[in-house]
């Protein structure tokens, strides 16, 4: 410990007696009963061999020969914040040059070394305290800008899908409703048709999909972060599925499973219920099975899942399912509904979230889509 006016803090020194100088003695006891942990050596060589073992605060050469030069620089294998400071102290102070090397000269009163050599030290401990806060600071704003290229990103993406939307919209809109034009005026002719009135119906079900489906990418996108119960949020999901599902009764096809005493979960309370309600839509039409919703507690991390045991999809599909407006099959809408929206706005949700969405599924055997959530520690 070095110590002056009652302050002290670790270093430790070695001592190069270079040309045994009277007074190297009396410079030795001071730094000793100043604190400072010694190792003392009379060559150069020894100097360093020290060095490849120790990392000390300083080295103090003692000589009387003010022209003295190491003969390669101390601690050249350290790097440049880290390695030891380079002290002289040597009698012949007027003699010293320029190219001296040390970072201190100093005149051997032992007081007077001791003093300085802690307030260098001190200084440089300052310094260094200061430089890896910089480094801190440095990384956080390092942090911070990749997170808004996230945030940046996420946002191209969400003008991207509006205007996708916006070019679509009135495209997707208007065939569903020229349908049910005319099926509606050629049923006025022919009241009992029945193909007509089921092609009317496919109409209107593709025309009530695609508003949902608007209706919840509008509402979405503003994500305030808090707690949310996830039970709380499956519930209300199912709710609304139950008040919009073609087949009421299909929501009662889904089972909730979740990890006892489960923490809540950091999200939007409306972006995550938006997110389970497409997810548990598809998993109801694209099965008649059991749906399972679960979540579960990895580490700081709630996994999310829905499963179903339906229709499955290909593997070179899976890449393209998240794409607005895609449809594995041509014939989906008029089989099982939907407009190829659901899933571009679950990942956008999520992309808002900070987290992305998992699918795994096997053609004939059913789908898992997963997402990852931060646990909120209570
Ligand atoms: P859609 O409104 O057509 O369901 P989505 O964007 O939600 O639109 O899904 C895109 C396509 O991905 C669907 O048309 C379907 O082909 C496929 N898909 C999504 N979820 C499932 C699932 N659980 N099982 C099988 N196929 C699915």
């Amino acid at each position: 410990m070095g110590k002056t006016n009652g302050e002290s803090f670790a270093a430790s020194l070695v001592l190069l007696i270079v040309d045994s100088p009277s007074w190297a003695d009396e410079i030795r006891a001071q730094l000793m009963r100043s604190g400072y942990v010694l190792s003392v050596v009379t060559t150069e060589d020894e100097a360093r061999n020290l060095l490849e073992q120790q990392r000390p605060d300083a080295i103090v050469t003692l000589t009387m020969d003010a022209k003295w030069h190491p003969s390669h620089a101390f601690g050249a294998s350290f790097d440049s914040a880290n390695r030891p400071l380079q002290v002289l102290v040597t009698e012949q102070m007027g003699a010293v040059t320029a190219d001296q090397p040390a970072d201190l000269v100093l005149a051997p009163s032992p007081h007077h070394v001791a003093y300085q050599l802690h307030t260098l030290l001190r200084l440089r401990a300052e310094n260094l305290k200061l430089r890896r806060h910089l480094q801190e600071v440095d990384e956080e704003a390092r942090r911070l800008s990749e997170q808004l290229l996230v945030q940046k990103r996420s946002s191209n993406e969400i003008e991207i899908l509006k205007n996708a939307i916006v070019r679509n919209v009135s495209h997707e809109l208007k065939t569903p409703l020229l349908q049910v034009k005319s099926a509606v005026s050629l049923l006025s002719e022919d009241p009992g048709n029945t193909k007509l009135i089921e092609y009317a119906v496919d109409a209107t079900a593709r025309l009530e999909s695609l508003v949902k489906n608007i209706t919840l990418l509008g509402g979405s996108l503003d994500i305030n972060l808090g707690p949310v119960i996830v039970r709380d949020a499956i519930e209300y999901s199912r709710r609304n599925l139950r008040r919009i599902w073609q087949h009421k009764s299909d929501a009662d096809r889904i089972a909730v499973v979740l990890q006892e005493n489960l923490p809540p979960v950091l999200a939007d309370k409306q972006g995550l219920s938006t997110v389970l309600q497409l997810l548990m839509d598809n998993a109801l039409k694209f099965s008649k099975d059991v749906v399972e919703v679960s979540a579960n507690q990895f580490g700081d991390q709630v996994c999310i899942a829905v499963r179903d045991r339906g229709i499955g999809i290909a593997r070179e599909q899976l890449g393209e399912i998240f794409e607005s407006f895609y449809q594995v099959d041509s014939s989906s809408t008029r089989r099982y509904g939907g407009t190829g929206v659901g899933l571009a706005i679950v990942r956008l949700i999520l992309d808002r979230h900070g987290t992305g969405i998992a699918v795994d599924s096997h053609q004939g055997k059913g789908s898992t889509f997963s997402f990852l959530l931060p646990a909120v520690k209570l």
